[in-house]
């Protein structure tokens, strides 16, 4: 068995999502159904959304369910589209879910620039809302995430947020990095929409959620049977939602404490190696995550490396499709070519433990030390 340090891809199930999804296909029934099972499979999905409501401090009837972070990204910005956007902002370092959505909206879209610790330039953010010309771009919608997938940095939403409610614009954030991993207050977030997705939480794949403000215009997507309050049709995937609120209750108080631990001490023992540089250090982090370039060790030759000595790490911009491709967000810190070519992403999570870590970083010193001289020659 490998040692798992790729918790941003996907953190493993944890015990108690195992559990309460057992007994969510157990209890059976449609949550629409009016007897008896159906009743139960319904408590099991409103007891998951009032639980996921109480950790994201917002009301239960603003959680919608969905198949996960894509589609609720995807929701957002199809609502605001049909709400009156024109023009989308989207931060230069938002993950495909958004990009693509933003892309295939057929809207015009501007970038957010990020500063070279990979923070959201908001100065940018108010001059460019100051000039805007509802007119011609209609609702102003911007996008930025919680807390990005490669590099852990988190991003000032309330800030940002605060911002957009001053152009009466819609604020879109997804938070399925931060979810989990650090407390994420929809509410004072300020934002219309946040998505979620359970699997990066140690819940379910295939599972994730629609936070809404009480004044965010909603579209449906999906039509059909008028499930969750006619805001997206289709029979929801209980004992998904279920595990999906275990997961959430399951993190451990400390947990957080423990993993920043683990993550600093590899930090510090990979950073004083040469050759190496961690991005977005200097910033606010996830507490689980290192994304750091070798000079000249192309990442997917680290993680091939990586895998064979039994650990899993991810590229720095690992795709779902498995291709490997440059880091757009490292791009936008200002990385070059080769830097970003050469990143790649350490994730920790619940399972992480030292031995994980202290394995991985002797492991991964002694690679880079036996391969960087013909790194060097073949320059
Ligand atoms: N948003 C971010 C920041 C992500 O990291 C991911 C998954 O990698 C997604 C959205 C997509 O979530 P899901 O896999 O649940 O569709």
């Amino acid at each position: 068995m490998s040692v798992y340090l790729d918790h941003n891809a996907t953190s493993p199930l944890r015990a108690q999502a195992r559990e309460a999804m057992a007994r969510a296909y157990d209890a059976g029934g449609n949550p629409s159904s009016v007897h008896g099972p159906g009743r139960a499979a319904r408590a099991i999905v409103e007891t998951a959304r009032a639980s996921l409501a109480r950790h994201f401090v917002t009301r239960a009837e603003d959680v919608v369910f969905t198949s996960g972070g894509t589609e609720a990204n995807n929701l957002a910005i199809a609502s605001a589209r049909a709400a009156g956007a024109k023009r989308l902002i989207i931060s230069a370092i938002e993950h495909d879910a958004v990009r693509d959505a933003a892309s295939a909206s057929g809207l015009q879209v501007e970038i957010l620039p990020v500063t070279a610790e990979g923070v959201a330039d908001l100065i940018w953010l108010e001059q460019r809302l100051e000039g805007w010309d509802r007119d011609a771009d209609g609702v102003p919608f911007v996008a930025l995430m919680a807390a990005n997938n490669e590099t852990g940095v988190i991003q000032p939403i309330e800030a940002a947020g605060r911002l957009v409610r001053e152009a009466e614009g819609l604020f879109h954030v997804d938070a399925v990095q931060m979810a989990g991993k650090l407390a994420f207050d929809f509410a004072g977030s300020l934002a219309h929409y946040a998505a979620l997705s359970a699997h990066k939480a140690g819940g379910p794949q295939g599972v994730g959620a629609l936070l809404l403000a009480c004044d965010a215009p909603l579209t449906r997507q999906m039509h059909g049977g008028g499930q969750e309050t006619g805001r997206r049709s289709g029979t929801e995937n209980v004992a998904g939602i279920a595990g999906f609120a275990a997961a959430l209750e399951a993190v451990e108080a400390d947990e957080v404490a423990r993993i920043a631990a683990l993550r600093d001490a590899l930090q510090s023992k990979l950073e004083s190696v040469e050759g190496v540089r961690i991005w977005g250090a200097g910033a606010d982090r996830l507490p689980n995550t290192l994304c750091l370039s070798a000079d000249g060790w192309a990442a997917e030759i680290q993680v091939i490396a990586m895998d064979l000595a039994g650990f899993a790490i991810s590229a720095g911009s690992a795709c779902s499709s498995g291709k490997v491709r440059k880091s757009r967000v490292l791009e936008a810190m200002g990385a070059s070519a080769d830097e970003a070519a050469s990143a790649i992403r350490i994730s920790l999570g619940w399972t992480s433990t030292q031995d994980d870590v202290d394995r991985f970083s002797d492991a991964w010193i002694r690679e880079y030390a036996r391969v960087r001289p013909r790194l060097a020659a073949a320059v």
